[in-house]
This record gives C-alpha cells, structure tokens and sequence, in this order.
C-alpha cells in the first residue's frame, strides 16, 4: 500500500467536505450509509452534488462500495485516510509536496515530503490492524464490527502514541527525530540524513558505540520506558565531525558516531507485566547485532533489569512512561494498541502467508489504484 497523490489536487472542495463526512461517520459506522453521508456533507447542489463527490472519490478510491452489505453504504479506504491527513498537512502549510518513500514495513510506509520552504521531512504513516484481521481468521467478523479491531482506530492510536512519546523523548534530549505534527494514522517528523545501524559494516569503536546503545536503553529505563524493538532497524548512526585544535596549532579532525533511535509505538513500562523480557530482548538485540556484525563482545554481564529496575525515578528524572496518557492516550487506548501489536508480532513470527498487503476487505470495488 503506497501514498498514492495523483489525484490530490484535483479534487474539489465539495469533494472534501464528503470525505469529511465519511471519516466522521465512520467513527460509528464501518459502512457508512449513503443516506448519513448526505445528511454529514456540506455540499452546494444538494443530495446530488453529493453523489457527485461521491462518485468522484470512489473513482480515485478513497472511499469503496461496500456490496455486501444489507444497505447501501461505503467504506474510507487507506488511500481515503491519507488523503485527509495529507490535506490537513497541506492546509496548515506542514507539507507542500510529497517525494518518494524511504521506508516500507507491514505496519508503516515512510514518505520523504518536503514544506513550501524545500525542507525535507518525513511522513510516517501507520498501518495496523491488516494482520489481525488476515491471520485471526475466526476473529474476522466478531473484530469487523468492532471499532477496537478496526485499522483506522489502531493505526491512529499507533501515531498518537508514537507523537507522544516522540515529544515526551525529546523534550528529555533523547536523541529522537523531532516530532512536527500529527494527523490520524500519520506523524509529521524531521528527517535524519544518517545511516541505518543495519547497512554499517564497521565502525573505528565498536565499544564506543555499544556502549552509547547500552547507555541508551539504560537512560530510557531510568525515565520508566522501553523501547520494545530496540535494534539495528531502529538505530540511525549519524557522523558528526569535529575539528579540534592542539597546543602546536595542529588541526585534529574526528568523527563521532551518534545513534539516533526511532520508531516508538510498541515502548511499554518499566511497571509492565513482562517488562523484563521486553528489557533483556531489547539488550540482546544489540549484543547479537554487534558479536554478528562487528565480532564485538563485552566485556561485562548485563545490563539487567534488576538493576535497571531500581534506577527507575533517581536523581528526580521526570518518569515518561505516562507520556501517552497524559496527551490523552486511555488506558483502553493503550490496551487495544498492545494487543494488536502483540498479533501483529507474533503473526510475524509465524510467518505467516497470509500477512499480505491487502486492505482487511478484499470484495469491495474501487481500491485497485490503491494496492501494489
Ligand atoms: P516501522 O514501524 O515500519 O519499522 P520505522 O519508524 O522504523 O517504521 O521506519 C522505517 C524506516 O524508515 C527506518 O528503518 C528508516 O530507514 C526510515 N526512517 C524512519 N523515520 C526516519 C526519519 N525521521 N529520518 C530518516 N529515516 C527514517
Ligand atoms: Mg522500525
């Protein structure tokens, strides 16, 4: 599923002000009935200037005919969803054009965008909730209805979260993106021009910077958190060069490799019930990558969570792991988002075939242009 922009600009206002009405139906109705929508718009030319929109939008595929149903009624699509994030976006004059994508993952495409100044940035834009639908099969109709399983409520709650905390981090000098909006199922960020850990084959010090990732995950669990996927992914090594000048007039030049970490909508509690293996996985991670990639090995046991337990608060460090709720993340926000992620892990893991990158409805009409 690419951002597809083609048709962003020619769509009128009218046409807008019906997509609107169908995001907000939504909200109660996973097939919105073509009458609410009506009775939703603010569209001159009344009922068929409506109809007009809507046919207009289900042409590009930003909303689809649902058949199936024992109504008539559509459906907001992904492509419908990133549309009115892209729109406000552009409206508030966060973005102005949209470039390639950077990124593909099952839960997410990053695009790289760019404001009306030419600064780059990047746009993550979330999609959850696919493999729970595909791979719990059984689940399939009881979740349908429910807007606890539905993609658009997880995938938004996925971008609030990781805004949150993106902002919560930062506001700490965690070296994190900075957070610039949100939209929806989308996180408006800044671009970090560095190299993923993965695709470095060496580094002059490998200690150097091990120890910088261990400090990392130390400093995150003195503030309450964990990162949760914590490894060569979700590590950026940017190189920052500095020019020092000895005693004798000569110019030294050196390059430090600093870690920017991302990606943070799984991040749980130092409190949570099993907060300890998401600790140790996070640490093993890194001491696999590095023994792997660098042959590195240090030389002391640990970190554990014991001991990491126990700084969690010291020194008076503002304790983060509430960042979430404190922007308005409930904690039954918190619990639907952990279990999808929780499914989407372990559908993961299984490998499973049918983790395909289909929306959760494959019968409905109009979303070709949508899909790769
Ligand atoms: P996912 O949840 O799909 O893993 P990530 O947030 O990890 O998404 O982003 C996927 C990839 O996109 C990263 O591995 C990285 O290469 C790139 N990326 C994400 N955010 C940024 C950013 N702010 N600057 C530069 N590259 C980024
Ligand atoms: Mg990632």
């Amino acid at each position: 599923m690419k951002l597809d922009t083609r048709a962003l600009r020619y769509l009128a206002s009218e046409d807008w002000n019906v997509l609107t009405a169908v995001e907000r139906a939504s909200k109660d109705h996973e097939i919105v009935p073509t009458q609410l929508i009506e009775r939703f718009s603010r569209v001159k030319g009344g009922v068929s200037g409506v109809h007009k929109s809507i046919s207009a939008l289900a042409k590009v595929g930003l909303i689809a005919r649902v058949k199936e149903a024992k109504y008539d009624g559509y459906r907001l699509t992904y492509g419908g969803l990133d549309y009115l994030a892209m729109h406000a976006y552009s409206t508030r004059k966060e973005i102005y054009s949209v470039g390639s994508r950077i990124g593909v993952g099952k839960e997410s495409d990053i695009m790289m965008v760019a404001d009306h100044k030419g600064v780059q940035k990047v746009l993550k834009i979330h999609r959850l909730g696919r493999i729970s639908f595909r791979s719990v099969k059984t689940n399939r109709d009881y979740l349908r209805n429910r807007q606890s399983g539905s993609w658009m409520y997880l995938s938004r709650l996925a971008a609030m979260k990781e805004f949150a905390f993106m902002k919560a981090l930062r506001e700490e000098d965690f070296p994190v993106p900075e957070p610039i909006a949100q939209s929806r199922h989308t996180v408006l960020m800044s671009f970090v021009d560095a190299f993923l850990l993965r695709t470095i084959n060496s580094v002059p010090d490998p200690a150097s910077l091990y120890s910088d990732l261990i400090d990392l995950i130390l400093r995150l669990a003195k503030h309450g958190l964990i990162h949760g996927d914590f490894n060569e992914f979700n590590i950026l090594i940017k190189e920052e060069r500095s020019v020092t000048t000895s005693d004798s007039g000569e110019e030294d030049e050196s390059i430090a490799l600093v870690p920017i970490v991302i990606d943070f909508p799984q991040m749980i509690s130092m409190d949570h019930q099993n907060a300890e293996m998401y600790f140790d996985r996070d640490v093993n991670c890194i001491k696999r990558f590095f023994e792997r990639k660098f042959g590195f090995v240090g030389t002391q046991p640990g970190p554990f969570f014991k001991d990491a337990k126990k700084t969690v608060g010291r020194d008076n460090v503002r304790r983060l792991d509430a960042a979430a709720e404190a922007s308005g993340f409930t904690k039954k926000m918190a619990r639907d988002l952990e279990k999808a992620i929780r499914e989407q892990e372990a559908a993961k893991e299984k490998g499973d075939e049918q983790y395909s990158d289909e929306d959760e409805d494959g019968s409905e009409e109009g979303e070709e242009g949508w899909r790769e």
